[in-house]
């Protein structure tokens, strides 16, 4: 339901808590985080309001200065931590806002080729299929575009990788998503209120848009993968 990503100079996990709480006026049952920390993917999820996610980090913190963060509400499967994002997948981790329509048709092409499931989620069919996609040897940008041209249905989608510090690869498609400019900073989230304490420059995702974030800036391109060029608007709002 809410989405938050950032690319960070600070310790992430305080960032994505705190944004995430900025998005809670959606509505949601579960949250959860996921950094990358020394090179590897971690992630921390619980049920119920987020200061039950907040006392686990407290017991379990999570470091790291790259992560993403989400509120989910549930869809498809259960609100339990097993269902609550970021779902994960070997090196693949993402959150999602929406449904994706075809992901029953997608988990039985991925069952038949041994796929494994652990979720009654649609959502960890996209984790699934651009690992899959990655044991077949496209980088990580090339294996989500390759899911994202499988997608059906409406959806925001932001992705972190094992190994990989400094990408975030980010989706929307019937959902919104923002991108957030800081300095040597970038930030993504599914509204601009989200990303108001750390940026008031934001560039709105147009429909189908797929967005490769570093520090150093974003890289969009459109649904037919074309360099498109979006505007960055200075925003205001009150903190
Ligand atoms: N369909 C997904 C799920 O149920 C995402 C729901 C949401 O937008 O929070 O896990």
């Amino acid at each position: 339901c809410g989405i938050i990503g950032v690319l960070s100079d600070h310790e992430a996990a305080p960032i994505l808590v705190e944004a995430l709480k900025r998005l809670e006026y959606r509505g949601y049952d579960s949250a959860g985080i996921a950094t990358i920390n020394g090179g590897a993917l971690d992630r921390r999820r619980a049920v119920g309001k987020l200061v039950n996610l907040s006392d686990l980090l407290v017991h379990e913190p999570l470091a790291g200065k790259a992560g993403i963060g989400h509120t989910r509400w549930a869809t498809h499967g259960a609100p339990t931590i097993g269902n609550a994002h970021p779902h994960r997948a070997g090196r693949v981790a993402v959150v999602h806002n929406g449904i994706i329509e075809n992901f029953r048709e997608l988990r039985a092409e991925l069952a038949a080729l041994g796929v494994p499931f652990t979720t009654e989620t649609d959502t960890e069919t996209v984790a699934l299929l651009t690992e899959y996609h990655m044991s077949q040897g496209l980088g990580p940008v090339e294996a989500v575009f390759k899911t994202l041209d499988r997608l059906e249905g409406a959806f925001a989608l932001a992705f972190l990788f094992d190994g990989e510090d400094d990408l975030i690869v980010a989706a929307r498609k019937g959902s919104p998503l923002a991108i957030g400019h800081g300095d040597g900073e970038m930030y993504v989230g599914s509204d601009a209120i989200a990303l108001a304490p750390l940026t008031d420059r934001i560039t709105y995702l147009e429909e189908g848009d797929r967005a490769v974030v570093t520090r150093k800036g974003v890289e969009i391109r459109d649904a037919r993968g074309a360099l498109a060029n979006r505007a960055m608007r200075q925003i205001n709002i009150d903190n």
